[in-house]
């Protein structure tokens, strides 16, 4: 088995891939909202180690198809390093079809699209990227360290280079305060970058997590109905549309545009139920 050290995440889609944990922790680290890395110091793996664990597992798992390589933002590692893994992880496991990561926007801006367009030669896949929102109000607020417009080029310029763009936008994030804002520009954003995977889960205060000053969660009622406004708003042309993570009251899934319309439906019958919590955030999972 890979060495592993713990806390070690991954998207929920990658529960059949091969895990490689390349770095720990998150190099920023800063995110007001995430509680993911806190106490973890940022540190690359040895190279030669990473390297040798690669072709080690290969002889335990040669089938292996699928690959995540952990921790957050592995696509700030360096070109010339993706590009030394992603080749060893080619020659290593022969049936290799998809090697995907976390990616931030200005990490991805710090590759050219000639770079890109070789990463994804090698396999490189999927960018899972924390767009969290379209304001830019919203992500000073929680540290988030990174430009919306920046953002919107970067998931555009993947997108053009064969990479696919998985973004996770966060409801509740602007609190009762800018949630309006939240829901509005967000939408806007979504609908310059065009991400081929959108999920939208929502903030839930965890261990590690301090907002900002005036912030106050929204209640159940409120992140279903800023969820529909975002939903509202979004002109897609070719989305898979998901907010069926457990923090989400709402369990909805769908194609963007032609779900659109059903997905609204379900979003105003429960807020008709009159079975959310228009007093709190209702039930919320122990984690995001
Ligand atoms: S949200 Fe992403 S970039 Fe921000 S601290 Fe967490 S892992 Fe790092």
């Amino acid at each position: 088995m890979p060495k592993y050290e713990e806390p070690l995440f991954r998207p929920p889609a990658e529960a059949g891939s091969l895990i490689f944990q390349v770095a720990r922790g998150c190099p920023h680290n800063t995110c007001r909202f995430c509680g993911m890395y806190k106490g973890v110091r940022y540190a690359l793996r040895d190279p030669e180690e990473t390297l040798a664990e690669f072709a080690h597992t290969a002889g335990l798992y040669p089938e292996a198809r699928r690959i995540f390589l952990a921790d957050g933002d592995v696509m700030q590692l360096p070109f010339a390093t993706l590009e030394a893994y992603l080749t060893a992880l080619n020659s290593f496991f022969p049936r290799l079809n998809r090697v995907n990561v976390y990616a931030n926007g200005s990490s991805i801006l710090a590759k050219n699209a000639e770079q890109l367009a070789e990463l994804r030669r090698l396999k490189l896949n999927t960018l899972y990227l924390g767009f969290e929102s379209g304001s830019q109000k919203v992500l000073d607020l929680v540290s988030k360290g990174e430009k919306v417009d920046a953002m919107v080029d970067a998931v555009r310029l993947a997108q053009k280079c064969g990479l696919r763009a998985s973004v996770m936008i966060l409801l509740g994030l602007g609190g009762k305060i800018y949630s309006a804002e939240h829901a509005r520009l967000t939408a806007a954003a979504l609908n310059r970058m065009q991400p081929r995977l959108l999920s939208a889960l929502r903030f839930v205060e965890v261990p590690g997590t301090v907002m900002f000053d005036g912030f106050e969660t929204l209640s159940e009622y409120e992140a279903v109905s800023e969820l529909r406004d975002i939903v509202a708003g979004l002109e897609m042309t070719k989305t898979v549309f998901r907010a069926n993570h457990t923090s989400n009251p709402v369990p909805l899934e769908g194609r963007l545009p032609h779900n659109k319309a059903e997905l609204l439906r379900t979003l105003g019958s429960q807020l008709e139920s009159g079975d959310l919590d228009k007093n709190g955030p209702g039930f919320t999972p122990l984690f995001l």
